[in-house]
């Protein structure tokens, strides 16, 4: 008797079409008599829709949050229309969702009187996406003569510490209560549906895992309950040598080890949350990649020691877009102890994730790359505290560029693959703007001008036939 957390991603419940799908997935492993807990994300978009009208609510009128707020019940009523056909079904579903939405309007209302929205209540307005997506699998499943009961990340029990938008699970106490809230229903064979992305703080306060953490959710859940795999569902086939709407020969990779799959979700192949394989790794828990439009596919399966199977360089190559990048320099930092981690102390206090680093053998030159989203932030945040101090002279941006990286773990200690990346982006004709290759290896990374980043993916798949493995 397997237990296997699955969870199912924006594109498998952006329809009602899609919701029968995920609905006769799950029915068919229980037919298998697996014990399953279903993690679901918001309908495609739903999630972008929230963030843009949470920032826009404080300078918005109460009718136009109406207006927003009715075009959402009409959205989920008509899936649901389409995802369960028994009418009793459908219209407690509906009413939920009602419910739901009734309460959304009151927290965008009040954002827009108090003219504020603050990290906290930002996240709880994102909270409603998968708040109102989950009654509807609930209810296709129920349609199916399933037994299920539905939770909120929060009612599951899952525990997350106060970081707003990107909040950490506290794993001690998620286990303890996702254990006693949610264990004895799978031994009756009670299917829960569990909102992906969301939690709460000790104190009960909706948080957010992060975008794209319904994945984290599953393996949050899986550890919790001791599962024997995680199962993220999507739209692809699984983890590709490349995404597949930038390289369509791009090929599944069947196996990969943990650590290659965290490198690549770490650097955006976006099929998973960066931290997702955290929880797992350590618990030796399986995970795999699945199509909803491909079941039959076994998918990619992440585990415990699959590199060694493997023979290429290069398993991978990932462009991640949205990214900005910062250089500092000053000729006195060239010698003086100190001067990076007065770089660094400055980002880690302002919650300022740095994603690549690179230096310059003379020390004159800093350059970072971070989320785009954070330029501004971070610009005026960096002069303010190191201009005209002595050490840094100028601090200058680039916001029209992207990451570009190849991965795999038999990089270490092969030498030429570098001279072959930049052989590749030198026949192209691309300029590369900065490089770093992390310690651990398994990527080069290189930071090219946004408009080159897909030619610059085709060119390193094409250089190490990745479309031939
Ligand atoms: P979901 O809504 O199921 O969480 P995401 O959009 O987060 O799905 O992730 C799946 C998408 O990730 C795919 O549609 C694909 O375009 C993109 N992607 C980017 N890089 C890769 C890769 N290396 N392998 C597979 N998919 C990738
Ligand atoms: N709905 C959330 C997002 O769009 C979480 C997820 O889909 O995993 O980021
Ligand atoms: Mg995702």
């Amino acid at each position: 008797m397997k237990k296997i957390v699955m969870k199912f991603g924006g594109t498998s419940v952006a329809t009602g079409e899609n919701i029968r799908r995920v609905a006769n997935i799950v029915a068919d492993s229980v037919k298998k008599d697996y014990r399953v807990v279903v993690v679901v994300s918001a309908l495609a978009g739903i999630t972008n829709q929230l963030i843009e009208e949470a920032e826009q609510a404080k300078k918005k009128k109460e009718k136009q949050i109406q207006e927003f707020t009715k075009k959402l019940v009409e959205k989920h009523v008509a899936t649901v229309t389409k995802a369960i056909e028994d009418k009793s079904i459908q219209k407690e579903v509906e009413q939920i969702i009602e419910k739901t939405v009734d309460e959304l309007e009151k927290v965008l209302t009040g954002i827009c009187y108090v003219g504020e929205l603050t990290p906290k209540s930002r996240d709880y307005v994102l909270s409603f996406g998968e708040r109102l997506s989950a009654p509807i699998v609930w209810g296709a499943l129920r349609n199916l003569e399933l037994q299920t009961q539905y939770f909120t990340g929060k009612e599951a029990g899952i525990v997350t510490d106060a970081n707003f938008g990107e909040a950490n699970p506290l794993m001690n106490v998620t286990t303890h209560q996702v254990k006693a809230r949610i264990e004895s229903l799978l031994e009756k064979k009670v299917i829960p549906v569990v909102t992906g992305y969301i939690a709460a703080t000790q104190d009960g306060v909706v948080t957010t895992l992060g975008r794209g953490g319904s994945d984290y959710t599953a393996t949050i859940l899986s550890v919790a309950l001791d599962a024997d795999e995680v199962w993220i569902w999507t739209d692809v086939d699984g983890i590709m040598t490349a995404d597949p709407k930038i390289v369509p020969s791009a090929k599944m990779l069947p196996e990969l080890s943990y650590g290659e799959a965290a490198e690549m979700a770490i650097f955006g192949a976006k099929a998973m949350h960066p931290s997702a394989l955290e929880p797992v790794i350590e618990a030796h828990i399986p995970v795999r990649i699945r199509n909803v439009f491909n079941p039959e596919n076994p998918g990619t399966l992440i585990a415990d020691g699959q590199e060694a199977k493997s023979t290429e360089v290069v398993k991978a190559v990932a462009l991640i877009k949205d990214v900005a990048m910062i250089n500092i320099r000053g000729a006195a930092m060239v010698g003086a102890p100190g001067s990076y981690s007065k770089v660094f102390d400055v980002l880690g206090k302002n919650n300022v994730n740095v994603m690549m680093v690179s230096t310059a053998v003379s020390e004159a030159n800093i350059s970072l790359v971070i989320r785009r989203s954070l330029l501004g932030r971070t610009l005026s945040t960096l002069e303010i505290a190191l201009l005209g101090r002595g050490l840094v002279s100028e601090i200058t941006s680039e916001d029209d560029v992207c990451v570009v990286a190849a991965m795999g773990a038999n990089m270490k200690g092969t030498l030429g693959v570098a001279s072959r990346i930049f052989t590749a982006m030198a026949q192209e004709g691309i300029n590369i703007r900065m490089i770093a290759q992390g310690s651990s290896e398994l990527n080069i990374s290189f930071v090219v001008k946004e408009k080159d980043g897909e030619a610059a993916v085709r060119a390193i798949h094409k250089e190490f036939k990745l479309d031939q493995i």
